[in-house]
């Protein structure tokens, strides 16, 4: 009888994934980090840990159990830009590209990370770009369009979520009172770099965004290339952000974080293969970081790792050499960083010399990749649609979507 029921049991447990609900959950979003990126990044790291020519390097969520492809097609579209395919992780529906959370009718549209505060627990949302940027913006905010920065800057107040990290503000000033103003009547504490969020992390929500340089807001953080060039010990990273806001979010009921490695889309826009690369193993490393997590909280964490939408189309060649990457890259000796942060050897150059081919410098409508670990990971098991991905999340955490 004994064993009947261990073996029930054990039988439950691989049908539903985990017996308990999600209770902390991530979405990391690739911003334009389809196969292509992690293929070629994968490729770069074999090269740069065996010193061997082929193979597959392991990024924080190559070993994630579960893996699926999503659709990214939007309302008016077979290609997105970041504020339809955020609107669709965000909300579950498809809206033209542009409109941040309203749909084609004009209908209003709420998004996962209400639903999920709602139901009392935490938010957190983070970008290495603006924190009003399509992709956050998605999460928190709601516009006809996606380039009305003080329009959603200022409902970032309204949405009453405990943490944002990320870029400053990018049109705070447009209108009066400015989103600085309206985030702090609404009981928002800012700030910027490490001291200050110590001094202010007591505050029960928080706006952290990195110390000002000379004054200048920050509307972007540095790359993962610029900051081993210029070395700053006041720069941040999405590895950081996502830390501290484990801190300030654990306790209570739970969490959800959304954390976006925004620049791997800029890379790959402009065809840079460094930049690609290096901005894949930046979100990598603040991956790193959720896994610690789960692992100490295996039962009732999920990670789900994706991308908006597919940039740039990059692929190994016949003959790839990565090693061209690593010899422009390498963070040590010769400044080479320096030389290709310079423009010393062009994008295009480098990518010959590597032989990585490009299929575009926009976005493309290829399927991106879905990564799942933890509780409710099975959910996202072969092909979707990317509308799918908050429903699915709601389904693990037992909230109804
Ligand atoms: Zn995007």
């Amino acid at each position: 009888m004994k064993r009947i029921v261990t073996l029930l049991l054990a039988v439950m447990l691989l049908a539903t994934g985990c017996r308990q609900k999600a209770k902390y959950v991530f979405l990391f979003i690739g911003d334009g980090m389809g196969f292509g990126a992690v293929s070629v990044t994968e490729a770069y790291l074999a090269q740069g840990e065996a010193g061997v020519a082929q193979g597959m390097g392991q990024l924080a969520f190559s070993d994630f159990p579960v893996m699926g492809a999503a659709a990214t097609f939007s309302a008016n579209a077979q290609v997105t830009d970041s504020a339809a395919g955020g609107s669709a992780l965000s909300t579950g529906e498809k809206v033209n590209n542009d409109s941040i959370c309203i749909g084609p009718e004009g209908d209003t549209l709420v998004g996962i990370a209400y639903k999920i505060h709602d139901a009392g627990y935490k938010v957190g949302i983070t970008a290495t770009v603006c924190i009003d940027h399509a992709t956050p913006a998605s999460f928190y905010g709601r516009s006809l369009h996606r380039g009305y920065y003080y329009e959603i800057g200022s409902r970032l107040a309204d949405s009453g979520f405990e943490y944002f990290a990320g870029g400053d503000f990018n049109r705070p000033y447009e209108n009066e009172p400015s989103c600085y103003a309206k985030a702090e009547a609404a009981g928002y504490a800012i700030a910027y770099g490490r001291d200050d969020f110590e001094a202010k992390k007591g505050s029960e929500k928080i706006v952290f965004f990195q110390k000002r340089d000379s004054s200048h807001a920050m509307t972007q953080l540095p790359t993962r290339l610029e900051r081993i060039a210029r070395d700053n010990p006041d720069d941040i990273s999405l590895k950081e952000m996502v830390e501290r806001g484990i801190g300030h979010l654990e306790g209570g009921k739970g969490f959800f974080m959304m954390a976006e490695g925004s620049m791997i889309d800029f890379a790959a826009h402009s065809n840079d293969v460094p930049g690609l690369i290096f901005e894949t193993i930046d979100m990598s490393d603040a991956i790193e970081v959720a896994k610690e997590f789960y692992r100490k909280h295996p039962r009732n964490t999920l990670i789900v790792v994706t991308a908006d939408h597919e940039t740039g189309g990059p692929a190994c060649n016949k003959h790839c050499d990565l090693a061209k990457v690593k010899e422009v890259c390498a963070p040590e000796g010769e400044s080479t960083v320096d030389n290709y942060m310079d423009g010393h050897m062009s994008r295009e150059e480098l990518s010959q010399a590597a032989h990585i081919g490009w299929t575009a410098g926009n976005h493309t409508g290829d399927r991106v990749p879905v990564y799942a670990i933890g509780c409710g990971s099975e959910k996202f098991a072969g092909e979707m649609d990317n509308t799918d991905i908050p429903r699915k999340i709601c389904e693990a955490m037992g909230i109804e979507f």
